[in-house]
Order: structure tokens, then sequence, then C-alpha cells
């Protein structure tokens, strides 16, 4: 539930003060969701830019809308990696565009986190939030979290206002007192079960050690776009990925305009892509568990259905859940 720390973040950003919410046309819909709602709630302003769909949000792109920006107003919320195109943002460029500008970060982290090493103090970010569905293999609905910067902990009070967030939690007073640092952000009961499922998965990924996989994984994507440039291209695929390893997370978009029934093709295959419209089919390869060998079959798989056309009987009609 990555929407209720999102929620939580920009809520506190503009009780304290900030005016301006900013994001790009790239961003995942819960996070342009969660601004939307607070603009409007709050009579704020939410700047939307466009951005490049295949290299993401940029340190130019960011700077040319704070440009019209009052210093100090504004919240900019970006993914550091964009959950179609898989570009990897430029955090550390960006952070220092945004604090130039008097604002504050706000980064998604649901795509980087497990899979891509993130500093988050050393960049001078302020605020972050994530899920711990994808690389940290919690499993879908698992808790979400979020990063404040510890200068900021003591002035930014959460918009939602529980017990497990109060100072003196078994008093059980009639004042709401913000506790002291990160706790002031919990607000209830965490779900036990489910952060008990996340420590296995985070075992797992201590062991194996986040720098290997990060290796691992780009030797991974760049398996999978030798094969795509090889078999594929002839096609009229796309790829809506960066070719540089160093400027994209752990998947690729292949980009089709038949891309929907591709993918349902692929998934009759027992190969298990996202379809993201219009016409993308993202294949997220996770270096954990992924193997050389099983991108070299998902691809040959692929090839196979471009030669034969198996795609072609397949229904148009989406179905909700692609
Ligand atoms: C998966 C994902 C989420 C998850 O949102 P929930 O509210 O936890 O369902 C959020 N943001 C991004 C970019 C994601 O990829």
């Amino acid at each position: 539930m990555c929407i209720r720390d999102s929620y939580k973040l920009i809520g506190a950003a503009l009780s304290s003060g900030k005016t301006v919410l900013v994001t790009d046309s790239e961003n995942f819909p819960t996070d342009r969701y969660v601004l939307q709602g607070w603009a409007q709630r709050q009579g704020v302003t939410l700047k939307i830019f466009p951005c490049d769909p295949i290299c993401g949000p940029q340190p130019a792109d960011v700077a040319a809308v704070l440009r019209n920006v009052p210093h100090g107003a504004a919240v900019v919320c970006l993914s550091h990696v964009g959950y179609k195109s898989g570009a990897l943002a430029d955090m550390a460029a960006i952070n220092a565009v945004i604090r130039a500008a008097g604002g504050w970060s706000l980064w998604d982290l649901c795509h980087s986190v497990g899979v891509v090493p993130i500093t988050l103090h050393a960049t001078g970010t302020d605020l972050a939030v994530g899920c711990t569905y994808k690389y940290l293999n919690g499993g879908p609905g698992a808790p979400a979290f979020l990063y404040v910067r510890q200068a900021l902990q003591e002035t930014l009070c959460s918009p939602i206002w529980g017990w497990f967030g109060q100072q003196n939690q078994f008093a059980f007073g009639m004042q709401y007192e913000p506790a002291i640092g990160i706790q002031r952000f919990a607000c209830g009961t965490p779900p036990i079960l489910a952060m008990a499922a996340i420590e296995a998965g985070l075992d797992l990924l201590a062991e194996a050690g986040l720098e290997r996989l990060r290796q691992k994984s780009m030797a991974l994507t760049s398996l999978l776009i030798a094969l795509f440039d090889q078999w594929l291209v002839r096609y009229d695929f796309t790829l809506g990925t960066p070719r540089d390893p160093a400027q994209r997370g752990s998947h690729v978009a292949l980009c089709h305009a038949e891309g929907y029934r591709i993918s349902q093709a692929m998934i009759q295959a027992g190969v298990i892509p996202d379809f993201r419209e219009p016409d993308t089919i993202r294949c997220g390869l996770a270096p954990l568990y992924t193997r050389f060998v099983d991108v070299w079959d998902a691809m040959d798989r692929l090839r196979t259905i471009m030669e034969t056309k198996a795609y072609a009987a397949l229904p148009r009609m989406r179905k909700r859940v692609t």
C-alpha cells in the first residue's frame, strides 16, 4: 500500500508550507492520482511536465518546470525507475536541481528497491516511498515503506494521526503529540504476518548481495535486448527501454502495435509479461531467480509467436488485468 505512504508525505509537505506539486506525465498512476487529490483538496497547483517516454525525467526537464515555480515552493515527485520504460533516473543530479530551487524531492522507489543500489542520504533525497512487492519479494499487498530526511523528521507531521504515531502510545492521552523521529509517520498496527513474509525475502536479498544482483540484472536485460535485436526487430517491434544498462532498472519494454495480443500469446506459451497500454510488453527480470536460460527461452518462444503469427487468432478485447 504505497499509496498510503505517498499520501502521508505529500500531506506532510503541504502542511509545512509547500504550495506547488510537480510530477511527470510518465509517472505511475498512483503517484499522479494522489497528487491530483491533494492538489484539489488543498487548492494548490499541480504541474505535470512531459518527459521522454523512453528515457524518463531528466535534470533539464525538472529545471525547466521549476523555473516557473516560486523559490522554496515545490515538492517534486518522480519514480526512480519508470514503471513502463524501466528508465533509471539520475537521482543525484535531479535532487541537486530541486535543492537549488529550494524544493523537496519525493522519490517512488517501487521499481528500484532491491535491484538497483539506492543512496538516499548521499544524494540529498528529502522524501521517498516504496513498496515491497517487486524485487523485495514481499508478495502483492505487502507493507510499503517511507523515508524522511533526518533534518525534516521533526518539522513534518503525518496527516493521519493514529496511536502508533503518538509520542507515548500507551498513555492513551487526550492530545495527539507526534512521536520523536520517523515513528510519527506510523499510524496503526502493522500487518504482522505480511511483515514476517518480507523478512524472508530480505534475507535472500542480503545473502545474494545487492551489488551482485545489480550486475546480474544488467547482464540479463542486456541479453534480452541482444536477442531482441537479433530476432524481433524485423517484426516491427521497437525497444521502449534505454539501451545503456546504467540508465535502466531490471525490466525491459518491448513495443508493438499488436502488443496486447502478443502478450496474451506469450502467457499461453508459459511466458508471463505485463501489458501496459497502448503497446508495451513489459518483461520483468528478477535477478534473484531469473536465469539466463529463462531469458533465452522466453525470447525464443516470442520469436516463434511472431513467426507463426499465433497471436492473430486471439481476441483484441482487453481483459481487466493486463
Ligand atoms: C507497484 C507500484 C506501486 C504500488 O502501489 P500500491 O499502492 O502499493 O498498490 C506504486 N508505485 C509504483 C511506481 C509501482 O510500480
